[in-house]
């Protein structure tokens, strides 16, 4: 596979070079992600800018992507989502840098780097934080919300024909709400 992307990257190193890193990463490689998606996971999309800054400040600014297979809650089929997570991160060698440089870094997250990461590493928290605690179909194209408009009947047979525990996944996932 043609990625181009390293599996673990020295952030102050990068910065240093002002490097920029753009390519995808095995879905394998975020264990926790997978975890929390219903199929396997699609390469992450990485596009990281490094810099360092003028005020000597090594940063990453950038967007980590990938389109991800939830469970709905409200009708408990799969859906896409694509999750996103961007990212303006300052990195530091030391913790006595960083009590420097975190006035002038209110807006950005910091890390402490002692060496090599793992890329996927330092973007899979960020991900995992853009996963919704329920994630729900558009209302207008989930199942659950079809059968409450469409196809509750008025004599309550139709449905019961169709399947008997139709009724009980509209209701249970009514409850999970
Ligand atoms: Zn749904």
């Amino acid at each position: 596979m043609k990625t181009g992307l390293p599996v673990e990257i020295d952030p102050i190193q990068l910065a240093d070079q002002g490097a920029r890193l753009i390519g995808e990463l095995p879905g394998a490689a975020f264990s926790r992600l997978r975890q929390e998606c219903a199929a396997p996971l699609d390469p992450v999309r990485l596009d990281l800018a490094f810099v360092r800054g003028a005020d000597g400040l090594r940063k990453m600014a950038g967007t980590a992507s990938v389109e991800c297979e939830l469970i709905c809650q409200r009708c408990l089929e799969p859906m896409i989502m694509r999750l996103e997570a961007v990212f303006q991160t300052v990195f530091y060698r030391m913790p006595e840098d960083h009590q420097q440089g975190e006035a002038t870094s209110d807006e950005m997250d910091s890390i402490i780097v002692e060496g090599p990461v793992r890329l996927s590493g330092l973007v899979e928290d960020e991900l995992l934080l853009a996963v919704p605690m329920m994630p729900m179909h558009d209302k207008k194209t989930c199942s659950a919300t079809r059968y409450l408009a469409e196809d509750a009947p008025a004599n309550g047979t139709s449905l019961d024909r169709q399947n008997p525990f139709a009724v009980l996944d509209v209701l249970k996932a009514k409850d999970d709400q």
